[in-house]
């Protein structure tokens, strides 16, 4: 079949949507390094893990040998109100740019939470549900995660009980009203409400918080509730695994006109998206079936991949969470306050961090003017008004595009476009005004954080 042939929306019917999860990790030679235990330093278990997670989730974390897991019913059933989300050939990015390559983008911002949040948050609140709990507590930071967990907890009959970043808190209202619409308690962290809360307060009276401080406060609550588990929005295999649906949507999409990508490109701030959209073309690389150029984009703001170290370390300011093997900048690290593109986690999904240090995948990072030009340009010409995090990808997408341009190839580009930007006027307002400015952290900055790394 000609490209030419190709809709400008590829959509699946419900018959050719995923039944299974893919997890990559059974195809991984070298596993993702394992969870461990902060107190002991041996690897977390099932049940050490099941007094903070659901018993079912714990169990997917730790699986590193089963490549499919089915979807369960009640969770394909909420997939289908916004899935399968369309796969969009970019024809007019493509004659606007005059590249002879093809551009493909799946758009995951087709649901109220506006990204691909949603996708894991079902999964978590189904087995929390399932399992006979109450509530979950979670945190959120911009507040993507915290909409799509009130929104699955909602509808399943869940209490959801919100920690979010004080500073977003105060400038997002929207999100957190949008939150408390879905039946969620959102609380501004730090908070009066736990012991972390409490003390960070006392020694830092006036401080807007962090993600990683809310996220030992919602842990706290979670771990002394009765009938109530934590979870979180990013970052952990079973989040990954969840959000295959995404990739494994993308690869039957492109199977259907007979395209093979090329290079495949994502954000990554945790690493979810991005673990989800590559997994089943991860897979054919790893058991050697084909190749494919792979992209991980952060911001220059926060680098993890491009200048972190690959090492054991916190993933919370509390440290009452297992330890994790990533390339991180150090759990102190906090991106400057005029950071406004998201993906501000200090650490990068274990899984992925293992795929790169084995060289399956390439990362790169870019500033955060260059991306919010990029967000215009893509806003104007394929008129989707793209999340900040999105249009890390969108750059990069541009950049290999024009590559082609200057070397006549026609190659088949596919990017996650993982929602919309509508909550993120502020940092447009900035980009617009004129205002927005790009920090870059030195490296001795980054040297001091990583001093406190634990030692293992
Ligand atoms: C949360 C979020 C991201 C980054 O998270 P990952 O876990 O790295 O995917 C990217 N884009 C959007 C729209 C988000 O909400």
């Amino acid at each position: 079949m000609s490209n030419n042939e190709i809709p400008y929306k590829i959509y699946l019917e419900e018959s050719e949507m995923p039944k299974a999860w893919y997890n990559v990790r059974a195809d991984m030679k070298n596993k993702p390094a394992p969870l461990l235990n902060p107190g002991t330093l041996q690897p977390m278990t099932v049940e050490e893990l099941s007094v903070v997670f659901c018993e079912e989730l714990a169990k997917q974390e730790l699986d590193n040998d089963t490549a499919f897991i089915d979807i369960p019913d009640e969770i394909k059933g909420f997939y289908k109100m916004y899935r399968p989300s369309p796969l969009v050939r970019a024809y007019c990015l493509e004659e606007k740019l005059g590249t002879p390559a093809h551009i493909y983008y799946k758009f995951e911002g087709n649901n109220t939470s506006g990204s691909h949040k949603l996708n894991s948050a079902i999964a978590q609140a189904y087995y929390a549900k399932k399992q006979g709990l109450k509530g979950v507590t979670t945190e959120t930071g911009a507040g993507q995660w915290g909409t799509a967990l009130s929104m699955a907890c909602s509808y399943l009959g869940l209490d959801c009980k919100v920690f979010m970043v004080k500073c977003s808190y105060e400038q997002k209202p929207f999100r957190r009203e949008v939150m408390r619409t879905y039946g969620a308690s959102v609380t501004p962290s730090p908070s009066e409400t736990t012991n972390v809360g409490r003390k960070l307060l006392a020694e830092h009276p006036g401080t807007t918080g962090s993600l990683g401080c809310a996220i030992s406060e919602a842990v706290e609550v979670a771990v002394g509730t009765e009938g109530y588990r934590y979870v979180l929005g990013s970052v952990l295999n079973q989040v990954l695994l969840h959000q295959s649906v995404i990739g494994l949507e993308t690869k039957a999409a492109l199977d259907k006109y007979g395209v093979k990508a090329d290079i495949i490109i994502g954000c990554a701030g945790g690493g979810s998206n991005l673990g989800g959209l590559i997994a089943p073309f991860m897979g054919e690389k790893l058991r050697g079936e084909a190749d494919y150029r792979i992209i991980a984009v952060e911001p220059k703001s926060c680098p993890s991949f491009t200048r972190g170290t690959y090492a054991y370390d916190f993933c919370d300011t509390g440290m009452v969470c297992p330890l994790a093997k990533m390339y991180t900048l150090g759990s102190d690290f906090i991106p400057a306050p005029n950071h406004a593109g998201g993906l501000r986690y200090h650490g990068m999904s274990s899984t992925l961090s293992q795929l790169y240090a084995d060289g399956y995948m390439e990362a790169t990072s870019v500033e955060q003017t260059e991306v919010f030009k990029a967000a215009e340009y893509f806003a104007r010409v394929e008129g989707i008004l793209p999340a900040p995090e999105s249009s890390h990808a969108i750059k990069v997408a541009i950049d290999e595009a024009l590559k082609c341009k200057e070397t006549g190839e026609a190659k088949n580009i596919v990017f996650g476009l993982t929602g919309t930007g509508y909550f993120d006027m502020y940092a447009y307002e900035a980009f617009n005004d004129g205002k927005m400015s790009d920090y870059i952290p030195t490296d001795e900055e980054i040297a001091k954080s990583l001093e406190k790394l634990p030692k293992v």
